[in-house]
């Protein structure tokens, strides 16, 4: 247990929690990173990664979160391979902040970081897990490209499902909107857009009920539409049924919009506490790549650093 409060401890070791590290320990405030057991973020999942700047051949997902690591470690960052298991937020400037993780540890510090991203929502269906990076997706923005010429289905119904069908109908040959209902939650105009686009279909009423691995590249997908099973056989699929920030250690305690996401003072990440910051997927529901989180990530360090001094 540390007695002295830390002057940074950043929760979360993704793109947003890892930048904000690195500029944290350039300028000696020897950070401490509560990465979580599983550290990388949500690319810690993904394969390739070919949007990231700085990377003309690409690089693989994990691959570049440990060399991010690595670099904010160079220069001192400090890492804890815990979950955070609780926060108490002190309320009044200079009043520190706690941590408690689940090897019980405890870290009191001047300024916190959060960056805990978000999740992408999952169907909960079997196969879904193992076939993630093997024909089941959640980032038409990442994969798009692999899936050229193939059949690809997009499960969802609000606008997240109709932008990422749009983005996929330019790569894939031809794309299925598959939704449990016949009304869709997407904003009309958004749909339209969809529904204008030559290679978009839509199947509703329909439940992915299980991805079965197949003989070819891509796996079968098995759905229920009103009582009928039926089998789409080595079809691309791409998830699209929102996301869920990870907010719950500190809800209550600051401003969350009324989906979860941390809300941060205009112009700044600032949060509703003194000496309280928040970047990356945590308080982004429109952008959500990598690089905006990184770089969201170093603001909140040089916010910081300007609230330390
Ligand atoms: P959303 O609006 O919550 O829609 C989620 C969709 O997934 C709904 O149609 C829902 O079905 C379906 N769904 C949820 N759980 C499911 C499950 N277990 N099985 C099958 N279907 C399931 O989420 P979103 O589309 O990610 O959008 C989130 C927010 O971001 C919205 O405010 C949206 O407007 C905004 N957004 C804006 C843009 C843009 O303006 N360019 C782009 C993307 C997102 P039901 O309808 O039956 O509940």
């Amino acid at each position: 247990m540390s007695t002295e409060p830390e002057s940074m401890v950043i929760l979360g070791g993704g793109p947003a929690g890892y930048t904000a590290a690195l500029y944290a320990a350039r300028a000696d405030l020897d950070p401490v990173v509560i990465e979580g057991p599983a550290w990388g973020g949500l690319l810690q999942q993904t394969t390739e990664v070919e949007n990231f700047p700085g990377f003309p051949a690409g690089i693989m997902g994990p691959e570049l979160m440990q060399a991010m690591r690595e670099q904010a470690g160079r220069f001192g960052a400090r890492f804890v391979s815990e979950w955070a298991e609780g926060v108490e937020l002190g309320s009044e400037p200079g009043e520190p902040h706690t941590v408690r993780t689940d090897g019980e540890r405890s870290f009191a510090t001047r300024t916190l970081v959060l960056a805990m991203g978000a999740d992408h929502r999952r169907l909960g269906v079997p196969g879904e897990a193992e076939l993630i990076g093997r024909g089941v997706s959640y980032c038409a923005t990442c994969d798009a490209a692999f899936f050229r010429d193939a059949e690809v289905l997009v499960v969802g119904g609000g606008d997240s499902a109709m932008e990422e069908a749009v983005f996929l109908a330019r790569f894939a040959a031809q794309v299925t909107v598959v939704h449990r209902r016949d009304d869709f939650r997407a904003s009309p105009i958004m749909l339209e857009r969809a529904r204008q686009t030559e290679n978009v279909a839509f199947l509703t009423g329909a439940v992915v009920e299980e991805f079965a691995a197949s003989d070819g590249r891509l796996p079968d997908v098995r759905l229920r539409r009103g009582g009928e099973a039926m089998t789409i056989a080595g079809a691309g699929t791409f998830v699209a049924i929102g996301h869920e920030p990870n907010s719950e250690l500190v809800a209550g305690q600051i401003e969350l919009d009324e989906h979860g996401y941390v809300i941060t003072m205009p112009g700044t990440t600032a949060v509703s506490r003194p000496g309280v910051f928040a970047a990356g997927d945590l308080v982004d529901s429109r952008y959500r790549q990598a690089v905006t989180a990184a770089g969201s990530g170093c603001s909140a360090a040089l916010d910081a650093q300007g609230y330390l001094r």
